[in-house]
């Protein structure tokens, strides 16, 4: 048989908001990419309409409860359906030219793991995979020769803005954050606040779980780990700086004093076209900055009184300890909590601050400890808001 000219990519997390702008992409770009792999967790309806409009050879429905509606939907399609972690784990080392990590949270560690163990090209939207197992996961990578491209839009303005050759004479990372949706509350501000409110992004639309990480800026603390392993750097040299228009993504200084920028309409599929095309450029349709108009940009530093999850992670990597894994499960919980409002905005924190006191630097030498004392830690933290609850009962 004839290998196909087309990229073939497995899109994991393709019912999400990343997963969407792939969808657009690809669609956009039909003679050029082939979708091989689609997977949910649960929105079977939406897996189906995709797997009948892409015919994909695999899709994978995590939830194995919505197995048999998902087959009914596509019977006759001849389209394999794989169902539950084993089936993820299956469809994550079926060979592509690119799989795309863009499952939410701790659960999608396993399918990108096995990908970069498989060697192959991945873009990486997961961070929360990278916060947990970032030194396990680059590790991997060298040893399979996998590549990693950045798909979150900071890192991956990072990789265009980062002279392969000058590595070394890199002195600094500067993320941008755009402050999310309570950059001027104050903390007395922030003690009412609404997950309605919290979830209204000024300058992007995401999923509810990094919609709250921007707002309590739990995502920039996530970033910053991310970066600290994409990156190699130490947490000295990774800056955050608030720039509200959400236009410059991130930024490069070297020891020279140059600094070098990547900037673009606040688009996801502006990222997603490049690790897509990578490592040629090719025309998408995404947004563009008009400079017809006036605007401005601003830039000032984080007011990490205001908003702690920041210290918190950056203490965590300069004593170059292993908490990311137990930041990273005590704020999915709370999150959850808070989104099920279950517990107050500011409880988010303090339920991360809590966890970490009740934690010594735990020992991670492999995917499976990282997955034990993601459980073990959630545990800890369903306790701590339970306690809450009961305060306040
Ligand atoms: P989302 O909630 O919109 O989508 C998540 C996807 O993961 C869905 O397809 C869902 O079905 C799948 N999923 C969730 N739980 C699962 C499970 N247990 N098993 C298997 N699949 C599961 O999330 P999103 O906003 O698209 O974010 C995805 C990832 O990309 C996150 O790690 C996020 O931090 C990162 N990211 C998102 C954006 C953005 O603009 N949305 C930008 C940068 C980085
Ligand atoms: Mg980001």
């Amino acid at each position: 048989m004839m290998k196909s000219s087309k990229k073939s990519i497995a899109l994991f997390g393709a019912t999400g908001s990343v997963g969407s702008s792939v969808i657009d992409i690809v669609r956009a770009d039909r003679d050029r990419f082939d979708l091989t792999v689609l997977t949910a967790a649960s929105n079977w309806k939406k897996l189906a309409t995709l797997a009948l409009e892409f015919l994909p050879r695999y899709v994978v429905i995590a939830d194995e409860r919505y197995y048999e509606k998902l087959s009914e939907a596509l019977s006759g399609s001849g389209i394999d359906i794989l169902t539950g972690e084993d089936g993820l784990i299956t469809a994550a080392q079926i060979p592509v030219d690119l799989h795309v990590a863009s499952i939410v949270g701790i659960a999608g560690l396993l399918p990108t793991y096995k990908a970069v163990e498989c060697g192959y090209t991945v873009a990486l939207a997961n961070k929360e995979a990278l916060v947990c197992a970032g030194s396990l996961m680059m590790q991997a990578a060298q040893r399979s020769g996998a590549t990693i491209l950045p798909l979150d839009s900071e890192h991956n303005a990072i990789f265009q803005s980062l002279e392969f050759d000058n590595k070394s004479a890199v002195s600094k990372i500067i993320l941008t954050a755009s402050g999310g949706p309570f950059r001027e509350k104050s903390r007395e501000d922030l003690l009412n606040v609404t997950v309605a409110e919290a979830l209204a992004h000024p300058n992007w639309d995401m999923g509810a779980k990094i919609s709250i990480d921007s707002a309590t800026m739990a995502n920039k603390a996530l970033e910053v780990a991310e970066a600290y392993h994409l990156f190699n750097q130490p947490a000295e040299n990774i800056e955050v700086v608030i720039h509200p228009q959400s236009i410059v993504h991130s930024m490069v200084e070297y020891s020279d004093g140059s600094v070098l920028a990547q900037m673009g309409a606040p688009d996801m599929r502006t990222p997603v076209a490049y690790c897509l095309n990578w490592p040629k450029r090719h025309k998408a349709n995404t947004d563009r900055l008009d400079f017809s108009a006036a605007f401005n940009l601003d830039f000032y530093p984080p007011d990490l009184e205001r908003f702690r999850m920041l210290g918190i992670m950056l203490d965590i990597l300069n004593k170059n300890s292993t908490l990311g894994v137990n930041f990273n499960a005590a704020n999915e919980v709370a999150v959850e909590a808070f989104l099920s409002e279950k517990i107050a905005f500011v409880d988010i924190e303090h339920t991360v601050s809590k966890v970490l006191e009740n934690t010594n630097d735990p020992q991670i030498t492999n995917i499976e400890d990282v997955l034990t004392l993601d459980l073990e830690t959630r545990r800890i933290a369903y306790d701590i808001i339970k306690t809450l609850n009961e305060k306040a009962a």
